[in-house]
């Protein structure tokens, strides 16, 4: 939804809105080369956003003025110890707030300055570029040259609106919009719930085995390039103005058993619509390493068993890196994934990731160009012995299917591809999947709940439709793949006679070994130097593996395991407001003058730490907190180990003395319990060969329910310090293939 188009509308009264006026040019003032929070439009923008979107807030902002002005003896606008006042705002100490329990007013009013002074001008800040001009943000462009990545380069371009990017480049042959179907089969081969990345890859494999396959997607169609180049939509109005489905059942999260769960700040959000995270993913696409598949045996092998952490469910998986090459194989070719091989068997192998497992093949394309930024990480790494390669990426960096080669235009993570290098479902399996005429997708169907019949057999599911009529669909073979939380979920909430605590559940294991990807990254700025971090993908990223998994000796330290470091690229304005040093403010001049000065000078050295399972850390229904429909949300139970806080540690000192060598002025670090991060959220049908200990095979079939498959990040055994959705997609086609042998009784 774009405020800023169309007549203005606004939500407050004159007298309101000249009181945050004032409020706001407290927060943002005008400096001697740079215009306040007002003239840039921030307040007018937040205005507008509280007539539309954000609607929801209206009141809350209302308390709010109203309470600066009584703490201000009656007008705020007229008080000469206004920073006062605000600095009791921020402390929540005025009366009269409406108080929420997950943040305060002020962090919301925060938050929305952000977005006023920083998003693009059609929501209705940011006036006449003014916001970006202050930092040097050249706004939406098409795309950039290698040269302007260089450091220190001065790009120097107008900024631009996403409305005058042409966004028209795709090359023929693709659907603009994905085809309603009709004529949806009764009881078709295959039903798969959620048509995100893990259904309609399957279903092409389905497909193209000529069986008939129905998805029930809970949210409405879409192309793919929904959010291009919009940072605000692609963030905040998806995860707090939308009307997304995960929107109304957020988890909540604590960190022991026996504690009150609270709301969980997720960091990225997740996507309900059709294609799910394929689109706003950040598309690093990384295999696993050949010990990940035997993780407990290998550690107790060359370690010792007592090295395993007390209380950590660490397992092996139910099969080996040997045997899902062939799928990782398959997805790269699906996705078109671009990188450096760096095994044996490539002869660029110096510039890939010498630690990664033996691949049969090269990679489709060559990895995404080296940002000036990455060489200065890789230089500085390899001066330290380490060995940097760049991250894999389903990218495309040639012509490839259809596709456009990436442009390098930096709106990437969370956003839609504007001319498809970026691989989805819809720009790579599911034109040929719709085709075929065998795919048949109901949007707007929610799935409630997996139905059994008397033998415990799953046989279909009940959806609740757009029109708010709960239905049936049959299939032959039910597969549940609608993300970590909604897995759980689902299985939780499925009871029946033969299922009393759930299906798949009977062994009490639904739920249980979830892993979390903590962040706990290094922020480094260097000083007087342009890095010109606001050009390229997140994943144009060089990273170093020497560090992660077994990939060096743990004789010597007290703990097992390890992780990546990497320097990304993608750096947007309102994010990147927000990464402050611990002495800085977040509002007032010091804000505003750290923020204007340091925001092309800021890098962060990315840090993926390896995540055990532990016994206490599970998922399951909230007691207390339901959805719109009255269906308890999901409650995370997580916390790290100290194995985990050992290991940040590490990674956070060798990476900062990375930084260091790449001659950083000044140094921070973000601390180790960052959160559950609703991207690499994994376990809770973990497989495994033992039903005492897990929900499925390694083919994804419950345990304890004949005709259910349940597949995702729920699966894994284990969280490497690896991008999860390669290996969901391989596990995946692995899966499929054995459903379509049991199907057509063809080899697997
Ligand atoms: C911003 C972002 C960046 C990411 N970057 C990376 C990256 O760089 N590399 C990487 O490896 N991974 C990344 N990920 C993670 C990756 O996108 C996911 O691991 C992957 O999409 C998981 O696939 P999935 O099919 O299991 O779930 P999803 O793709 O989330 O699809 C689930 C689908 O199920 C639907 N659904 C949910 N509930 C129901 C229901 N009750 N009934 C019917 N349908 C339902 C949803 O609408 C959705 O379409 C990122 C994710 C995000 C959000
Ligand atoms: S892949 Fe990412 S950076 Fe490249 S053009 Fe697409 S959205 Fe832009």
């Amino acid at each position: 939804m774009n405020v800023g188009i169309g007549p203005k509308i606004t939500a407050l009264t004159a007298g309101e809105r000249a009181t945050l006026d004032a409020l706001c040019d407290c927060l943002f003032p005008p400096g001697a080369a740079t215009p306040g929070a007002v003239t840039i439009g921030a307040s007018g923008y937040i205005d507008q956003a509280l007539a539309g979107p954000y609607a929801v807030f209206v009141s809350e902002y209302r308390a709010m003025l109203g309470s600066l002005d009584q703490a201000a003896g009656g007008s705020f606008v007229g008080a000469t110890d206004k920073l006062a006042v605000v600095a009791a705002l921020e402390r929540d100490e005025l009366p009269g707030l409406l108080r929420n329990p997950d943040r305060t007013t002020f962090d919301l009013v925060i938050r929305h300055l952000r977005e006023g002074l920083f998003s693009d001008p059609i929501h209705g800040g940011n006036k006449d570029f003014a916001g970006w001009k202050a930092v040097g943000f050249p706004g939406a462009q098409f795309g950039f040259r290698e040269g302007e990545q260089k450091l220190d380069y001065q790009v120097d371009r107008q900024p631009q609106s996403l409305t005058q990017v042409s966004q028209d480049a795709r090359l023929p042959g693709l659907p603009r919009t994905i085809p309603s179907t009709a004529g949806i089969p009764a009881n078709p081969d295959v039903l798969i719930v959620g048509g995100g990345a893990v259904g309609n890859f399957m279903a092409l494999k389905f497909v193209r085995a000529g069986l008939q396959v129905v998805i029930l997607e809970a949210g409405p169609p879409r192309t793919g390039r929904e959010r291009s180049m919009d940072e605000l939509l692609a963030t905040a109005f998806r995860n707090e103005g939308g009307a997304a489905k995960f929107n109304d059942e957020v988890p909540t999260w604590r960190t022991r058993p026996g504690e009150k769960a609270r709301r969980a700040v997720m960091s990225q959000g997740l996507e309900t619509a059709l294609g799910g995270n394929s689109i706003a993913w950040g598309a690093v696409a990384m295999r696993f390493y050949e010990d990940d598949f035997r993780i407990r045996s290998a550690t107790a092998a060359k370690y010792g068993d007592h090295r395993i952490p007390e209380g950590s469910t660490l397992a092996d998986w139910p099969m080996s890196y040997a045997e899902l090459e062939p799928f990782y194989e398959e997805a790269e070719d699906l996705l078109g994934v671009s990188g450096h091989a760096g095994n044996r068997e490539n002869p660029d192998r110096s510039r890939g990731n010498p630690f990664e497992a033996p691949r049969a093949n090269p990679y489709k394309m060559p990895a995404l160009r080296t940002s000036g930024l990455g060489q200065l990480f890789a230089d500085s790494a390899k001066a330290q012995g380490y060995h940097p390669f760049p991250l894999p990426a389903a990218i495309a960096t040639t012509a490839w299917n259809g596709r456009h080669a990436c442009t390098y235009c930096s709106f990437c993570s969370r956003f839609g591809c504007h001319v498809d290098a970026k691989a989805s479902a819809q720009n790579t399996v599911l034109p040929e999947a719709l085709e075929s005429g065998r795919l048949h997708i109901v949007s707007g169907a929610r799935a409630m709940e997996i139905v059994t019949d008397e033998s415990g057999r799953a046989v279909g599911v009940n959806y609740l439709g757009l029109d708010g009529e709960t239905r049936f669909q049959a299939g032959g073979t039910v597969v549940v793949a609608a993300y970590a939380f909604e897995n759980s979920r689902l299985l939780l909430l499925s009871r029946s006679r033969r299922h009393g605590r759930g299906v798949g559940n009977e062994t009490d294991q639904v739920g249980r070994h979830y892993m979390t990807r903590q962040q706990p990254s290094v922020y480094a700025i260097f000083e007087g130097k342009r890095l010109n971090r606001f050009i390229g993908p997140t994943a144009q990223a060089m990273a170093i593996a020497d560090l992660s998994g077994d990939h060096f000796d743990h004789s010597d330290v007290d703990f097992i395991r390890g992780g990546r470091i990497a320097a990304f690229n993608q750096y947007l304005p309102i994010e990147a407001s927000g990464v402050l040093p611990p002495d800085v403010p977040r509002w007032g001049e010091a804000w505003r003058d750290f923020f204007l000065s340091s925001y092309n000078s800021t890098a962060m050295l990315f840090i993926d730490p390896e995540i055990l399972p532990y016994e206490n850390n599970r998922l399951d229904l909230d007691p207390d907190v339901k959805d719109k429909l009255g269906r308890p949300v999901i409650r995370i139970t997580f916390d790290i180990g100290d194995n985990e806080r050992k290991l940040m540690q590490y990674l956070q000192d060798r990476a900062e003395k990375i930084a260091l060598g790449m001659g950083a002025t000044r140094t921070w670090r973000r601390q180790f319990l960052t959160g559950p991060i609703s991207t690499h959220d994994v376990g809770g049908t973990r497989m495994g060969n033992d039903p005492a200990t897990s929900v499925t095979n390694g083919f994804g079939e419950v345990h304890d329910t004949p005709g259910l498959v349940v597949l995702g990040g729920s699966s894994f055994v284990s969280l490497p310090p690896v991008n999860p959705a390669l290996t969901i997609l391989a596990l995946a086609l692995r899966a499929a293939d054995h459903i379509i042998s049991q199907n057509t009784g063809a080899a697997a």
